[in-house]
């Protein structure tokens, strides 16, 4: 339980595998994060179930107790770093038990009492808990909406801006590297919430942020059986209080959630590109119909995100929001659907679809969708979406 060092501090030789220079997305996806062969070794070790390790002698690291380091969150962190920073060895990447576990790390580590933060007043629905979390502890929070960049507004004498780009659900997005040279520009920190892009549709710290956070448990991981988050940023006292922060907290992964979450990560170009495809054409599909209104998808050529979209990301996710309706529209369409869960998340290799605003947390109408396009076969997919508007609309 010392104050172990981080492997990379602890001067370890890097033992990962070296990629060629100018691999593609599938080549990185599918080596992401694997050690040097070693005969007789798997690809891939299984996960190292340990609290503690055989420690003689002085305390050193990395591997001490299994609150600190864990050999397979190693592996798995540097998969991550590696897709979210190609090529940059200057980056640090903490893996934490969930998304929230990852957000919370950040806002309560760069945080005091007396200092101001900048959020999205539309991103993810635990945003105005935690929001109510940092007020008790006399920060200031100051909240703008995603479109527009309006947060610039509210930047002055900020310590952190936090941006979700696209936001969740509404599918907004900001332009980034503008909002980083204005807070950068103020001596203010930028996160970004990465989830629904993933590391191979955007990449914020190219952007210029200084942290790139996200929930695992949605696209990057994609079977929906895992919750994951984790933290990327350059290396540095940032960085290092975030890593103090998961020690203090505990929020860590369990060795056997990292390692499926590493082994699936190993699917995500194909994954991503298959769903975001589907996405695009599921979005043309939709905007046909003259019951759907308020469709939204960044790769739409005219979606109001499309332009800085296009500018900033290399994909444009597997979520595609629309509104129905009246609620009881909604609920029909939902009930019609066999290819498509209702169930909350997103993300995942089978299609969900939910209505959003049976949470209350959304500033959302009634019939708000939120559909999450999986990898079944676009055609059934579109079938099944198109006979559950008709009988909806009955
Ligand atoms: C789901 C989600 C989170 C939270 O992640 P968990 O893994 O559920 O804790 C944070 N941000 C966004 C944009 C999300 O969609």
């Amino acid at each position: 339980m010392s104050d172990s060092p981080s492997p990379e501090r602890a001067g370890e030789e890097s033992t990962e595998a070296v990629l060629p220079d100018g691999s593609g997305d599938g080549t990185r996806a599918v080596r992401a994060g694997l050690p040097e062969p070693v005969k007789h070794e798997p690809t891939l070790p299984g996960p190292v179930f340990a609290a503690h390790f055989h420690l003689p002698g002085d305390p050193t690291g990395p591997y001490t107790y299994g609150r600190d380091e864990n050999p397979t969150w190693t592996l798995l962190e540097r998969a991550i770093g590696g897709l979210e920073a190609p090529g940059r060895s200057d980056v640090e990447t903490l893996v934490f038990a969930s998304g929230m576990a990852a957000i919370s790390s950040v806002l309560f580590s760069q945080l005091r009492a007396g200092d101001a933060v900048v959020l999205p007043n539309d991103g993810y629905q635990v945003l105005p808990l935690v929001r109510a979390q940092l007020e008790a502890y006399g920060i200031e929070v100051r909240t703008a909406p995603t479109g527009g960049d309006a947060q610039l507004d509210v930047l002055d004498g900020a310590k952190l801006l936090w941006l979700e780009t696209p936001s969740n659900p509404g599918l907004d997005v900001c332009d980034v590297r503008r909002l980083v040279e204005a807070a950068h520009a103020r001596g203010a920190l930028v996160a970004v919430d990465n989830t629904l892009a993933t590391p191979l549709g955007q990449r914020p710290l190219e952007l210029g942020a200084d942290f790139s956070v996200a929930s695992g448990t949605k696209q990057l991981t994609g079977h929906g059986d895992i919750l994951l988050g984790y933290v990327a940023g350059r290396g540095g006292e940032p960085m290092t209080a975030v890593r103090r922060w998961r020690k203090i907290v505990g929020a860590i992964p369990g060795p056997m959630e990292a390692w499926l979450a590493h082994r699936s990560i190993a699917t995500l170009q194909m994954r991503v590109d298959r769903q975001d495809t589907t996405a695009l054409r599921v979005a043309e599909v939709l905007r046909q119909r003259p019951e759907v209104s308020a469709l939204r998808y960044p790769g739409l050529p005219d979606d109001p995100s499309h332009a800085i979209a296009s500018r900033q990301m290399r994909r444009y996710g597997c979520v595609v929001s629309f509104t129905l309706p009246t609620r009881e529209h909604a609920e029909r369409f939902l009930d019609a659907l066999r290819l498509v869960d209702d169930a909350t998340s997103f993300g995942g290799v089978r299609s969900t679809a939910e209505r959003r605003g049976r949470w209350g947390g959304d500033a959302v109408p009634e019939g708000f969708i939120r559909l999450s396009v999986g990898a079944e076969d676009p055609d059934d997919l579109v079938a099944d979406l198109l006979r559950a508007l008709d009988r909806a609309a009955g």
